[in-house]
């Protein structure tokens, strides 16, 4: 049994790997830390141990953990009124919409349970939209390789990694994919029967890797000529993750459709699909629907996450501090044989791992936590870090001293044996 915390409840008597294995569902990766409380930018596990967040939830708690302003509001709107099913409109949702679309180019919002769910959202509207314009085979969409967009059936269609998506077809069909980055393949599968292009202005899961201005331009005009929208999804890198409020106004590229997720709600389930006029103004009551969209709980978080994540001040400390991060990171790079250099935009970096080294990204994952760094994975080559975008600039050069004794840690054990071929 392990000595409980202070203030940690008797549950944590039960709590071990074998039990998580033996209760839930077994589709995690064993064994995991078990997480007991946060605060900022650190969590602690349930024997007490801290570790600084760089992976922030995967991006969801951008203001950082264990905030009380958060649960107060949370509270105060739940004991007013907690839910009351989409039968209802409620004033929060409505708050939180108005801040949406004053802040973007759309016009209206619909409200998700998640990032798959607004992206599922998305691809639907998207269907409706190339129905009325182009017929009834105008329903075909085109996605990117490393791109992900959730692991529901058409979100899932969506997404490019074949381990997703494989064991669980057949999905829909008429999904095409291109490669990221390369308008000439994204050419070659853009149709008129092409409903809509879905791509990430900066892929996460796929390895932190930002689209070239030039490509998402391209994009836009290629969707323009084929009459098929374009669908950004912003649920990781929107919201100040790049130091813009929407990763789209640092592009200058206006997309049909947003969506939003990650850090909306800082951990109470939403997601949000923004929509221009000319696509809200198909939907008609009763096409689409969910009992807990646009939820007063989880809005009136919303209302008050969106208003500390656009104020300039922290987007300008976005800005600055991923600039110091970077810099950071590609210095790792030039001192160590195990990186190849750095990318990613803003507060979503990646340290991407030399070629002959990418075996032993779980070693290096692995020996940051046994040293207090919260770091993850990203696509097949690199080493994440999504810090809350609250992070101090001492946190960001702790984390890079972790990550540099790390590294040569893993080098060590390498050079000495002790590591064997790095596939554990
Ligand atoms: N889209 C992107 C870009 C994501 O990174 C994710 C999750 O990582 C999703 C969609 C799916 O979001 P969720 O896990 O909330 O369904």
């Amino acid at each position: 049994m392990r000595p409980a915390p202070s203030g940690a409840p008797d549950l944590l008597d039960h709590l071990d790997e074998h039990d998580e294995q033996g209760l839930l569902a077994g589709v995690l990766y064993h064994p995991r830390l078990v997480l007991a409380r946060g605060e900022g930018s650190y969590v602690w596990d349930v024997d007490g141990r801290r570790y600084l967040d760089f992976t922030a939830g995967l991006a969801v708690a951008a203001l950082g953990h264990g905030r009380a302003d958060l649960a107060d509001v949370l509270r105060e709107q739940f004991a007013r009124l907690g839910h009351c099913s989409n039968l209802y409109g409620n004033v929060p949702a409505l708050e939180l919409a108005r801040r949406l679309t004053e802040s973007s180019f759309a016009s209206r919002v619909w409200y998700a349970n998640s990032g798959a769910e607004a992206n599922e959202a998305a691809l639907k509207f998207a269907r409706l939209h190339g129905r009325a314009a182009g017929g009834p085979g105008k329903t075909r969409f085109v996605a990117f390789r490393g791109g992900f967009h959730g692991r529901t059936m058409g979100a899932l269609a969506v997404t490019h990694h074949p381990a997703y998506r494989e064991p669980f077809g057949p999905l829909i069909a008429g999904c095409r994919f291109a490669d990221f980055n390369d308008l000439a393949s994204a050419e070659r599968v853009i149709s008129d029967k092409t409903a809509a292009v879905i791509v990430e202005p900066v892929q996460g899961e796929g390895g932190g890797v930002p689209a070239d201005s030039d490509f998402l331009a391209g994009l836009r005009a290629l969707c323009d000529r084929a009459g098929a929208l374009l669908i950004f999804d912003e649920v990781q890198c929107g919201l100040g993750r790049t130091g813009s409020l929407y990763a789209y106004q640092a592009y200058g590229v206006i997309p049909d459709i947003l969506t939003l997720a990650k850090p909306l709600a800082a951990g109470l389930p939403l997601g949000a699909t923004l929509l221009s006029d000319h696509v809200a103004k198909l939907l008609k009551p009763g096409q689409h629907g969910s009992t807990f969209s646009g939820g007063p709980a989880a809005c009136a978080v919303g209302v008050k996450v969106f208003d500390a994540i656009s104020s300039p001040e922290l987007l300008a400390r976005v800005t600055s501090h991923a600039a110091h991060l970077r810099a950071g990171l590609e210095s790792l790079a030039s001192a160590s044989r195990l990186l190849s250099g750095a990318r990613g935009m803003g507060l979503m970096q990646a340290a991407v791992v030399a070629p002959r080294w990418r075996s032993y990204i779980p070693a290096i994952i692995q020996g940051a936590r046994q040293r207090g760094l919260l770091v993850t994975r990203a696509g097949d080559d690199a080493v994440r870090l999504l810090p809350p975008l609250t992070c101090s600039v001492e946190e960001v050069d702790e984390a890079l001293v972790i990550l540099g004794e790390t590294l040569a840690g893993v080098s060590d054990a390498r050079t000495s044996g002790a590591l064997g071929s790095g596939r554990n």
